[in-house]
């Protein structure tokens, strides 16, 4: 039998835990779990990432000769039986722990293809290499930033078929939330814009072949007999500026034809390499489908791009290589929806697209991918599917296989060296049988409070790094 005084204990703490939320509870019921100190260690090991995915299942090595297990691993002592992976998201809205890890691949990445390393030779600094952005052309004015100058100015006060005036004598702050705006809705080009998006890959991949043209026609040299002489390797990332319009920006390498640790002919300079590239955006083109919604349309680049030298030496001109791989990390963590062009998820109706929280601007956009995605001639284009991102449907980042390394070598790189593992994967000496199964993902209320604690601890203790890089990538400006 309880004593009064024990009772009145026991009801006071009943009384204290009910007044405690939800989370609360759930975080006193992980903390008394004898398993909760190993599960903080995964989560630890995950970086706090946001929603995380969990497997269950084992790896066991063994010797290839004798049959003799060398080591072996299996979540059955783990808490809930499972191990936590990463999700390996790209977006800092939506994992920052995972986002910050992929910028960082990225940094490294495109360093590698510029300063060597990660089986990438130092050599290549010496090759002729540019740093190169293009941009879509003009769709119709937008309001614009121009650091404490009128953003249209007019002194005729012309207004537009519509009635609006076409000039704007306002001086737009940096932060003004009209800039990249048309000035006018009904006379801005929508369906050009839509169109230049849905043949961006493409117009990025004929400029390409064109530079390799060029550099044929340079060296007098037949374009199927180019590769025999020098290679020509690119890494680009593609970002949306104000106006909602993609622009690219890309690395350009000239290596022999051997492999990225050999020299280009002497012939082959940054200047020549330079010449080629502005010829190749200035003619590179495609034609999209000619439909009766618009009759035809030309897809090129704007005329307004940057060639730029990428600094090898401390005297030099151009970025360096970590401010360009600074750079072009940068964007790659940044999601859709953040840059304030488009959503970060897919739309399914046009009712999906009325209710979106965009601008007027990127509504009109999305708007335009519904119509025209429905057009016969450009099912191809899976406009509806990619309404979302505006049309694009590339990839953030792409490369050509000579670049430098993968995303998925830098992963393996890393969860070996977390493995402390001395013995290569693909050892042929060890023989390792692996059965894995998804089990579910994301975390309870205080499961959910406790990773995000420790993202946040990892935060502060990288925030130097982060600082460092960002510098590198201050001072210049395109
Ligand atoms: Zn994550
Ligand atoms: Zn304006
Ligand atoms: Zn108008």
């Amino acid at each position: 039998m309880t004593t009064p005084h024990i009772r009145s204990a026991e009801l006071e703490r009943e009384k204290h835990l009910r007044l405690l939320s939800d989370t609360d509870r759930d975080i006193i019921r992980l903390v008394h779990d004898p398993l909760f100190p190993r599960w903080l260690e995964q989560v630890k090991a995950i970086g706090g990432c946001a929603h995380p995915v969990y497997l269950s299942g084992s790896t066991v090595t063994r010797d290839a000769l004798t049959g003799e297990v060398t080591s072996s691993y299996s979540t059955a002592g783990e808490p809930g039986e499972r191990l936590a992976v990463r999700c390996r998201n790209r977006r800092a809205s939506v994992c920052e722990p995972c986002a910050y890890l992929h910028a960082g691949d990225t940094f490294q990445l495109i360093r590698a293809g510029l300063s060597g390393g990660k089986k990438v030779p130092a050599t290549v600094r010496g090759h002729p290499r540019l740093f190169v952005t293009l941009t879509a052309p003009s769709f119709g004015p937008v309001h614009r930033f121009r650091d404490g100058e009128w953003c249209r100015p007019r002194r005729d006060g012309g207004v537009c078929e519509h009635g609006r005036p076409v000039g704007c004598g306002l001086v737009h702050t940096e932060d003004d939330p009209s800039l990249g705006r048309p000035l006018c809705p009904d006379c801005y080009d929508y369906v050009a814009h839509v169109l230049w998006h849905a043949h961006a890959g493409r117009l990025w991949d004929r400029f390409t072949t064109a530079v390799r043209r060029h550099l044929a026609s340079a060296g007098g040299i037949r374009r199927s007999k180019l590769g025999d002489h020098l290679v020509v390797s690119f890494a680009k990332v593609a970002e949306y500026q104000k106006r909602a319009a993609i622009h690219f920006h890309g690395v350009v390498r000239l290596d022999g034809p051997a492999s990225p640790g050999d020299p280009s002919p002497d012939w082959a300079t940054a200047e020549l390499l330079a010449d080629a590239v502005k010829t190749a955006a200035a003619s590179a083109n495609v034609r999209a489908p000619e439909s009766d919604a618009y009759g035809t349309e030309l897809i090129v680049f704007g005329r307004q791009f940057a060639v730029k030298p990428i600094r090898a030496f401390a005297d030099g001109e151009g970025p360096t290589d970590d401010a360009v791989a600074a750079y072009v990390a940068k964007y790659v963590s940044k999601g859709t929806a953040e840059t304030g062009a488009g959503l970060d998820y897919r739309v399914t109706s046009l009712d999906d697209i009325h209710a979106a929280v965009v601008t007027p601007h990127v509504r009109a956009l999305m708007a335009t991918c519904w119509r025209l995605g429905s057009l016969p001639e450009l099912e191809h284009l899976r406009l509806l599917t990619w309404a979302h991102s505006l049309g694009y449907r590339g990839h953030i980042l792409t490369k050509s296989r000579r670049y430098s390394t993968t995303y998925t070598a830098l992963r393996e790189e890393r969860s070996a060296y977390r493995r402390g593992d001395t013995v290569p994967i693909d050892n042929p000496a060890v023989i390792t049988a692996s059965s894995w199964r998804y089990v579910g993902s994301g975390y309870t209320p205080g499961e959910a409070g406790i990773a995000a604690g420790i993202a946040e601890d990892l935060v502060i203790s990288r925030q130097l790094a982060r600082e460092v890089m960002e510098d590198e990538g201050r001072g210049w400006e395109l």
